[in-house]
This record gives structure tokens, sequence and C-alpha cells, in this order.
């Protein structure tokens, strides 16, 4: 039986409309056995107009690391707003500047680098029905090259079919992994085909899967009982799954690249 120690892709009420507090989610996730969540709120336009999550999440100083037991991960879950791969918010600058600033700063640039790891999804963007299998491959391909990005969020859900082989190997190259979430089995039988499509690619690429809830509220934090399912039944190489235990999940995160 397959299973995670990690569940890297929680959201807070700092999401605008999730239902459930860090401690919540915390304590959830102890009486589910895991050792660590990552905090992965929308950071975004299509779901925090402006910036409201950010001073919370530049803010993890006032949390304990640990709560109930359970490791709490710094991470967010960032929009892709463009085929070229841009992040929410890239255009925009810092109303004030730092000591050592020596060219305008996005916020997603201190953001990004105070997380454990970063989660980047496409969810809407203006001119996203314009989309085609190259756009869609190129888009992801950027996305992984970024070096500030570790993970893809739910890949099989967004609706921007891609080529799996460039995709996988474009992951594997820069050490990436792609999400495998568990609300996507929400979803109609195409998307649930295309999670399938997507993990034995990873499969075949060597490419390591994130398994997470994206739970946006505490009672389901950690249920991913129909992504791992999923994975079993295809013999999905239970060393792919990064976030089996907390160790793998730092190792594959320190890999990427
Ligand atoms: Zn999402
Ligand atoms: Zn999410």
């Amino acid at each position: 039986m397959y299973s995670i120690q990690v569940d890297p892709h929680t959201h807070t009420l700092f999401s605008g409309h999730a239902f459930s507090t860090i401690g919540e989610n915390a304590a959830c996730a102890a009486k589910m056995g895991l050792r660590a969540i990552g905090q992965a709120d929308h950071y975004g336009p299509t779901f925090t107009h402006d910036l409201p999550g950010w001073g919370s999440m530049m803010n993890m100083k006032a949390l304990p690391r640990v709560i109930d037991g359970v490791t709490i991960l710094a991470s967010v879950e960032i929009d892709i707003v463009d085929f070229q791969g841009h992040l929410a918010f890239w255009d925009q600058e810092m109303p004030f500047k730092r000591p050592g600033d020596t060219h305008p700063v996005s916020p997603n640039d201190p953001l990004l680098a105070s997380r454990d790891y970063a989660i980047a999804s496409v969810h809407r963007f203006p001119g996203m029905e314009e989309n085609t299998l190259a756009k869609n491959t190129e888009m992801y391909c950027r996305v992984l090259e970024n070096p500030a990005i570790h993970i893809i969020g739910h890949p099989g859900r967004a609706g921007l079919r891609f080529d799996l082989d460039t995709v996988c190997r474009c992951a594997k190259e820069h050490g990436k992994m792609l999400e495998i979430n568990d609300h996507s089995f929400d979803s109609p039988a195409d998307v649930t085909d295309e999670c399938r499509r997507i993990a034995c690619k990873c499969a075949q690429w060597g490419v390591q899967v994130a398994v997470s809830s994206d739970a946006h509220s505490a009672w389901f934090v950690g249920q991913v009982q129909r992504a791992l399912a999923m994975l079993e039944e295809i013999s999905f190489p239970p060393e792919l799954i990064a976030n089996r235990t907390l160790e793998s999940f730092q190792a594959a995160v320190a890999a990427c690249h």
C-alpha cells in the first residue's frame, strides 16, 4: 500500500476561499499520521485579487516550525499567467526598495526566495482559450526552467493539454516534480484519464511526482487515497513518489535546479 508522509499542497483561510487555519490543518495532519504539510496558499489574480496572502506568507517566522508534531513547510501556489510561463504579479514592482536593490523588484522575488518550495499552477488567464498543444508545452517548459519553481500543480486538471514527453523530459532535466492532485479525481473521466497518462509518462521518464490533497479545509488534509490507488493500479514506481517520506521530499526539492 503506497503512502505519503508529507501533504505538500494545502490551503488556509489566506487563500480567500478555503475554510481552515494552519493550526486546524496541522491538527488534522497529525491525526492522519503526516509528518509535514505545505502551506500552499493561492497567489495570483484568479483567486486573490491584489496580494492578500503576501504579508502572511512573508511572516512565517510568526509561526512555530512544528505544530502538533507536524512540520509546517512554507510554500505557495502561484498562478502561471501567460503562455510565456510568467508567474502572477511578475510585472508589478514593490512599492519600496530594500538595501542593495539595483533593479525593480517584483513582490514575487522575496516571496519565492523565502519558500521551502513553490508550486506553479494554471487556473485562468486572459487569452487562455487560444491555447494549442505547442503553446501549452512551451509554457510548462518555461516554468520548469524557472529555478524558483519546484512542482507543476495539477497539470491534469488545468485544461491545457501538453506534449507529455517534452514536458517530462524538461522536468527530468531540471529535477522538477509534477503533481498528482487528489482533488482532480472529483473531475470528469477525461481529467482523471489525463492524470493517469501523466503518471505513466513520469514513470517512463523517471520524473518524480508529488501526491497532494489540495485540501481547502482541514478535513481533507492528507486525503490522497484516489491518487495513490491510481498510482498502484499502474504499478507506478513507489520510489518516484517524492513525498513518500519527509526526507525524500526534502531531497527532491533540494535536487531541483
Ligand atoms: Zn490550483
Ligand atoms: Zn490548490
